[in-house]
């Protein structure tokens, strides 16, 4: 018999009740809220620049820049003082390379930015995924020295993989910072051709123009980063990393989805509770609706409910969570085996869909091997990635009308939108369509260690159809 539908508040004394959407538009009226991603190839001095940012901002303190000077210079590398704000592990900083993604948080006058940080590392494409599906918007770092931009730009550099995976996975606005002019004097012919080349192929990517914005910089010295550079043909260009900042302050904030059933990814999972040892955590950001302490929710796939006990939102204690904030919860009443990576929580009268087949609108990078059907590659989804394989071709669509080209082709070639039938090769995950959430309806397909596609899930096909 089925029993009549509790309300997931119903534990909830309703003089304890938070009108959520009230306490949401009460913040909204505060600074807006970003989530900002770096990316760029290895080298092109991400770390260093976000670094120093944050220093000048008053991040960091002058005792700790001058730690990591004096042991940046017992290596002989004193230049890296800066990117140790961001890498924080020591097989990093013997390395110098940034693995995982760090946050950092900071403000301008309109603002208030998340930093997620990304490895600019090809092994660690996965691991930038996971922070890129999170960003809001983009700066995109690229060295201006003689070859180097040349060599992040070119099929094997990351340049082009970096810029291409967060437009696909929503980015729309994009500070491009051409890094290390001061290597080149501030050549503003330099400076010049680097932003044609580039925003040509930012545009074809799916960039506006007018969403871009093209600042010259050295991250090492600060110029046009925290300070004007002086008696150069660039100093009229206005410092960009900056309290005041016109370019970071333009930013538009995104639109949470908050009147949508409540939807929260599971980045990562632990027994135990914050400041107690019963319950278990989850962290996660979420993606659609809101949640508060008291409430009940439901983890899919499994179906088993949990009340939320204790929540910390963007770092901070709190009794409500929406849409866009990184939240780490506890819950009771719910077993840690009902958990994997993967696991979406929902709002228990409305669940997201479970499959293993579905279909899907995908943008074709720069392959060598043509997508054919029955082509292996790995589904990342969040943070989850699992075995899978493009089963039917179903359309090539064209990318500025939306309608068909050509219905099932025998390939896919590079730079191709077409709508696909992807089938999970082990179990089935949860899954949304890209109409119904913007966050668990994208999906990237690697093969190889290459990202080959990226797309949006279109509908979901029940199992064996
Ligand atoms: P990431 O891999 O993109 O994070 O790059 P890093 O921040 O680790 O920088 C790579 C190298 O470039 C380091 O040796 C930095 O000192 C150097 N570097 C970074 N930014 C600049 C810059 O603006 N000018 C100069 N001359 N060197 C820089």
């Amino acid at each position: 018999p089925s029993s009549p539908k509790v309300s997931p508040l119903a534990k909830i004394p309703a003089s304890k009740r938070v009108d959520v959407e009230a306490e949401y538009a009460k913040r909204s009226s505060e600074k807006a809220k970003l989530n900002m991603v770096v990316i760029g190839h290895v080298d092109a001095g991400k770390s260093t620049l976000m670094g120093h940012f944050l220093y000048a901002l008053g991040q960091v303190s002058d005792k700790t820049i001058k730690k990591y000077e004096r042991e940046a210079q017992k290596i002989g590398k004193s230049s890296f003082a800066y990117a140790w704000v961001l890498d924080e592990t020591g097989e990093e900083r013997s390395r110098g390379i940034t693995m995982d993604i760090a946050t950092n948080h900071f403000e301008t006058k309109s603002k208030q930015f998340t930093l997620l940080d990304a490895p600019g590392h090809r092994d660690f494409i996965p691991n930038m995924i996971s922070g890129a599906a999170q960003a809001d918007v983009a700066i995109l770092v690229v060295d201006a020295t003689t070859g180097e931009f040349e060599a992040g730009f070119d099929a094997n550099g990351q340049t082009k993989e970096h810029a291409l995976l967060v437009r696909s996975l929503g980015v729309q606005q994009m500070i491009v910072a051409v890094n290390k002019l001061d290597v080149m004097d501030w050549s503003e012919a330099r400076f010049e051709e680097i932003k044609a080349k580039l925003g040509t192929f930012l545009v074809q990517a799916g960039f506006r123009k007018s969403k871009l914005y093209f600042v010259p910089v050295s991250g090492l010295t600060g110029e046009n980063l925290v300070s004007r550079s002086a008696d150069t043909p660039l100093n009229q260009c206005e410092p960009f990393l900056i309290y005041e900042s016109r370019f970071l302050d333009q930013f538009e904030p995104p639109m949470r989805p908050l009147d949508r059933p409540f939807r929260m990814a599971v980045s990562d999972f632990f027994k135990g509770g914050i400041g107690s040892s019963s319950g278990v955590s989850v962290a996660g950001r979420i993606d659609a609706g809101h949640v508060q302490v008291g409430e009940q929710v439901v983890a899919i796939p499994g179906g088993e409910t949990g009340i939320v006990k204790t929540m910390q939102v963007n770092d901070e204690t709190a009794n409500w969570g929406a849409a866009g904030d990184s939240c780490l919860m506890t819950l009771t009443g719910l077993d840690i085996m009902q958990l994997s990576s993967g696991t979406v929580l929902c709002t228990p009268s409305n669940v997201v869909p479970v499959t293993s087949h579905f279909e899907a609108q995908i943008v074709v990078f720069d392959i060598k091997v043509p997508i054919t059907s029955g082509f292996p590659v790995i589904l990342h989804h969040q943070s989850l990635n699992e075995p899978a394989s493009v089963v039917k071709l179903v359309a090539i669509i064209d990318k500025s009308t939306g309608e068909i080209i050509k219905k099932n082709p025998r390939h896919l070639s590079k730079g191709s939108t077409a709508t696909v039938r992807i089938k999970l090769a082990n179990r089935p995950i949860p899954l949304e369509t890209f109409k119904d959430n913007k966050d668990l309806g994208r999906v990237m397909l690697r093969k190889g260690g290459e990202t080959v596609a990226a797309g949006v899930v279109t509908q979901i096909l029940s199992f064996g159809s």
